[in-house]
């Protein structure tokens, strides 16, 4: 059985809600609960969870994050029973529990799966002047997300880097590349979003809220 890694230790500056996002309240519970509720429907049951110092989560191990996001990893999976690792944000509260298990399932002949979206817009490279200099193509890209579900080894190995390689990863996935492994993506939705920016918070508010048990008819 795999184990979750569920990275929840981020300031979110660009949030500003004045407190650390995965612990602001999003359609009436802390963000981090949304993905643990997708985590148990999907049967994963050891979640350890990577927090700012003094948030609580219930129902899950809880360890101090670190200064950057792969640091978080590393903190969590040190903390984490045996068995495959799927990692997810705590900040894409809208993951559902199929996706979770598309990537483990996806993980039969590969060192890594990624849940990615297809892009949909026209992506350039400019540099510094902002002067195109080229035009990707598109039907070859895609916009990668979590969650990320990894071979226990391939993950150990590819976190057993100095901190400031673990700095300038984005995901963990790309760790694992520049250590010779294979990643596939495994095809998600944009409806998987990172709430990054006030406004991505009030789409995923109005998204969840569907989601709340109704109250009984009177
Ligand atoms: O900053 P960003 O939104 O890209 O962070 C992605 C995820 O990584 C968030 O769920 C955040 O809480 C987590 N994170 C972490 N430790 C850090 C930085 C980010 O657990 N030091």
């Amino acid at each position: 059985m795999a184990v979750a890694l569920l990275v929840a230790a981020g300031s979110g500056e660009r949030l500003g809600a004045g407190r650390p996002k995965a612990f602001v309240v999003l359609a009436g519970r802390p963000m981090v609960e949304w993905s643990l509720d997708a985590l148990r429907a999907a049967g994963i049951a050891d979640v350890v969870v990577a927090a700012p110092p003094g948030e609580s989560v219930s129902g899950a191990t809880v360890v101090p994050g670190g200064a950057t996001r792969s640091e978080s990893v590393r903190a969590a999976l040190a903390a984490a029973p045996p068995g495959d690792v799927v990692v997810h944000d705590a900040a894409r509260p809208l993951v559902t529990p199929d996706l979770f298990a598309a990537a483990l399932a996806a993980l039969e002949g590969a060192d890594c799966a990624i849940a990615a979206a297809p892009v949909t817009d026209t992506v350039k490279e400019a540099g510094e002047d902002r002067l195109v200099t080229a035009t990707l193509d598109r039907s070859r890209l895609w916009a990668i997300q979590t969650p990320q579900a990894f071979r226990r080894s391939a993950l150990e190995r590819a976190l057993a880097v100095g901190d400031e390689m673990l700095g300038q990863a984005t995901d963990d996935a790309w760790l694992v590349e520049r250590t010779g492994g294979t990643v596939r993506v495994v095809e998600s939705t944009p409806a998987n979003f990172k709430v990054t920016t006030p406004h991505d918070l009030r789409i995923a508010e109005y998204l969840l809220a569907d989601r709340l048990p109704r109250p009984p008819a009177a």
